[in-house]
């Protein structure tokens, strides 16, 4: 736990969250500041600043609550679907530093935008370089 997030002191019980789901490694509550009505972060319960920090076993608790609760979610909205997403790491937008995955419901007409608007522009990039980044990935993934 660390003392000064706002996070681990919801989930520890010392600040008042408004808790829609957990399990043994993650809890969901509404979001304090919410983009629409219903908008829910899941976090590991242990305090962990990047998705990666985290374990698997955490990640896999995360998406777990994820996966029950963004339909959850949108029935008690009456959405007509959800953003769901991680912003992982300060320049991508990440204020919180304790990793969570946002549940974000949307409506038709809302007048938000995709997830592919959050890195600018598409590059130009050649079937060699995409080659060369599938290899770099596929060799240091971190998967247990
Ligand atoms: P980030 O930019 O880190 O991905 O998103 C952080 C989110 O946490 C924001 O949507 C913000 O409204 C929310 N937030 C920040 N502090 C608190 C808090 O103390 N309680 C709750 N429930 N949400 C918070
Ligand atoms: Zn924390």
């Amino acid at each position: 736990m660390s003392s000064d997030c706002p996070f681990c002191g919801i989930v520890a019980g010392e600040i008042p969250g408004r808790i829609v789901g957990e399990n043994d490694h993650a809890v969901a509550f509404l979001d304090a500041n919410p983009m629409a009505p219903g908008h829910t972060l899941v976090v590991p319960r242990n305090h962990r600043e990047r998705l990666a920090d985290a374990t698997s076993e955490e990640t896999q608790a995360v998406f777990s609550l994820v996966h029950g609760l963004a339909p959850a979610v949108e029935a008690a909205v009456d959405a007509d679907g959800a953003t769901v997403g991680v912003n992982d790491g300060s320049v991508a937008g990440q204020e919180v530093p304790h990793t969570h995955a946002h549940v974000i419901p949307r409506f038709a007409g809302d007048g938000g935008g995709s997830i592919h608007v959050a890195a600018g522009s598409r590059p130009e990039l050649s079937d060699a370089k995409l080659d060369e980044i599938a290899s770099e990935i596929g060799g240091a993934s971190n998967d247990e």
